[in-house]
């Protein structure tokens, strides 16, 4: 394959949480941390899979937290985090990415930008890491109630951050050199192998929750404001045309007709398309990609849809459901609605459980009633944040 594969290291045993589960087990508004994790990674349009390291006594709490995602199965670390580093790039290591990112389960907050970042980077870089400035003074001491030894220039300190970014063969090789050699992050692998690491911006919020504090601070972040909920609707029609079948919602249907346009006049993805663009207030399908340019002649409209998926990511919103109605006389849509809701869950990278496909004819009556054509129309509920 080409692309980029996500390994979460979800192998911690959380002891410094005090919890009877390990920390990335532990729920914050209701859904886990390593679920949300996961998701962060799994609905991000530049990644092509995700791969969980977990400690195999964990398996139990895994599959619950992860249960109806569409992701690798997991595979077991070692006693380090190093090896489990290098255990989990082993494991995607027949899939052949082009990249990884290598990121703590931990760090829940993880955002569409910085993985963007992260990925950017690696068009220079064999290796990228995120990171933020240090603000603080920085003292060394033993603890409280000891005294200040030192007081530590600050300028030119970054706190690192995860996901870190690898060109895949380079940090596979680098691990497999360097096993046992107690290195801290997946970044000092790569230094220690002699690769050029570069630093792109990280972000506050993708702290590692760590502490009773650290959970506290991320329940506030998940229960804060309301979301700014966005409703958009679309409608399409394509007219009968000779053929032998029809693409509805993505998915080839046979009939005895077909559907003209300028695409594969598939009314269903245009319909959500617009819907979509529409939540966000970004024109329509026709600004996006114009009739008038040949380059969408027979044109698949998953592209179309996944390009306004993307637009919403690029927002750091979230698609929440969507819902289509096809109308039309024939052909009969029931049999195909399953195939449709996984093709769309598919192209958008959301859960089929917030995919909603319904058909309806017009009781024979108006140009769908006649058979002359298919409309579709579609409602998308969009979170921004
Ligand atoms: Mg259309």
């Amino acid at each position: 394959m080409t692309g980029t594969i996500a390994v979460i290291l979800a192998g911690g045993s959380g002891v410094r949480l005090g919890a009877a589960l390990p920390k990335q087990y532990l729920a914050i508004g209701g859904e886990t941390i390593l679920r949300r994790t996961v998701e962060a990674f799994r609905r991000h349009p530049a990644i092509d899979g995700v791969q969980v390291v977990i400690r195999p006594e964990d398996r139990p709490h895994y599959d619950r937290a992860t249960s109806g995602l569409d992701i690798r199965p997991p595979v077991a670390g070692g006693p380090t985090r190093q090896d489990s580093g290098r255990l989990g790039l082993e494991a995607v290591a027949p899939a052949g990415p082009d990249h990884v990112l290598i990121h703590d389960a931990a760090r829940p907050f993880v955002d569409a930008g910085l993985i963007e970042r992260v990925i950017d980077g690696l068009a220079r870089y064999p290796a990228v890491i995120p990171a933020v400035a240090v603000a603080d003074t920085l003292k060394r001491a033993d603890g409280p109630g000891s005294p200040v030894g030192a007081t530590v220039d600050r300028h030119g300190l970054w706190r690192a951050q995860t996901p870190q970014g690898f060109r895949f063969a380079d940090i596979l090789e680098a691990h497999r050199a360097l096993v046992g050699q107690a290195l801290t992050d997946d970044a000092a692998v790569a230094e220690a192998a002699g690769l050029a690491v570069g630093l792109v911006l990280g972000s506050e919020e993708n702290f590692k929750v760590t502490t009773e504090d650290d959970l506290r601070r991320a329940e506030r972040l998940v229960s804060g404001p309301a979301a700014d909920i966005r409703t958009g609707t679309g409608f399409d029609v394509h007219r009968f045309g000779p053929g032998e079948h029809v693409t509805l919602c993505g998915v080839m249907v046979p009939h005895s007709a077909g559907l003209e346009g300028h695409s594969d006049a598939d009314a269903g993805l245009h319909a959500l398309t617009d819907a979509i663009l529409g939540a966000i207030a970004d024109g329509d399908i026709g600004v996006h990609f114009p009739p008038s340019d040949p380059k969408w002649r027979g044109a698949p409209s998953h592209l179309f849809l996944r390009h306004a998926a993307a637009l919403v990511v690029a927002r750091r919103g979230r698609i929440s459901h969507v819902d289509v109605t096809l109308i039309c006389e024939a052909p009969r849509i029931g049999p195909h609605r399953a195939a449709m809701t996984a093709r769309i869950a598919e192209i958008l990278a959301i859960d089929p459980g917030r995919v909603s496909i319904k058909a309806t004819t017009t009781e024979r009556l108006g140009f769908t009633g006649r058979g002359e054509g298919i409309a579709a129309q579609a409602v998308a509920t969009v979170l921004l944040p």
